[in-house]
Parts: structure tokens; sequence; C-alpha cells
């Protein structure tokens, strides 16, 4: 997707504070930090939401959410992190690629 600030990012046209990234995924820190620590757990491939999930994206989201706690200890979360996955413009959703928002490092408010 050329139009799609993710895709630029994993392509390497616009700069990001990469922290991980592997054959399936990139994950950078959120520009606009919610908490201490906020990461976006991105697929490399242009996947819009949860909602265009098939059965052939089920390796894919398992090697995700395997990946949040080892993150999570990377970053030094040791009690505790939070997941996050805004889909549709109805759930707060900005980006249109699908990504994970995991965070921690201070007392969590709200959702
Ligand atoms: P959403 O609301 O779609 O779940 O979250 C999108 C997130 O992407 C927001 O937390 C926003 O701060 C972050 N974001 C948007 N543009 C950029 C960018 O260019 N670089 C980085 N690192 N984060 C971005
Ligand atoms: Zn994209």
């Amino acid at each position: 997707m050329t139009d799609c600030i993710f895709c630029k990012i994993i392509a390497g046209e616009i700069p990001s504070d990469r922290v991980h990234e592997d054959d399936l995924v990139v994950v950078f820190r959120d520009i606009n930090p919610k908490a201490r620590v906020h990461l976006l757990i991105v697929p490399r491939q242009h996947i819009a939401s949860l909602e265009e999930l098939g059965p052939e994206h089920d390796g894919l989201i398992g090697h995700m959410m395997r990946l949040l706690p080892k993150l999570a200890k990377q970053e030094g979360l040791e009690t505790g992190f939070r997941t996050i996955i805004n889909t549709g413009k109805g759930g707060g959703q900005e980006v249109f690629h699908l990504h994970v928002h995991l965070l921690g490092g201070e007392k969590l408010t709200g959702f």
C-alpha cells in the first residue's frame, strides 16, 4: 500500500525507532507515547485491521501474540503490560494497517 504510513515505515521510507524485526513483523516505538513504554507491533504484510484476517493469518497472529511477553521483558516490564488493538473508526483506529499496542512502565489509567 503506497499511501500507508506503516508500510512506509516498514520499507524504511519513514524513520522509526525500531526495537525488533523478523520475517513477519516490525516493532517500533509509538511517535506519541501514551506510557513510558509504548510499542507498536506491525505485520510486514499490509492487513488493514482485524476485520481482514482469515485463517491464512493464523500463524502470523500466533507469532505476534507470543512475541508480546518477550518484548515486554526486553523493555523491563517485569510487573506486566497492556495490549490494545483498535479496530475501525468506532474503535479509535487511526492507522489502517493492523497493529498491536504494547504499553507499560507506569500506572495505566482508563482502558
Ligand atoms: P491507532 O489509533 O490506529 O490504533 O494507533 C495508531 C498509532 O500510531 C498512534 O498511537 C500514533 O501515535 C502512532 N503513529 C502514527 N503515525 C506514526 C508515525 O509516523 N510513527 C510512529 N512511530 N507512530 C505513529
Ligand atoms: Zn500498510
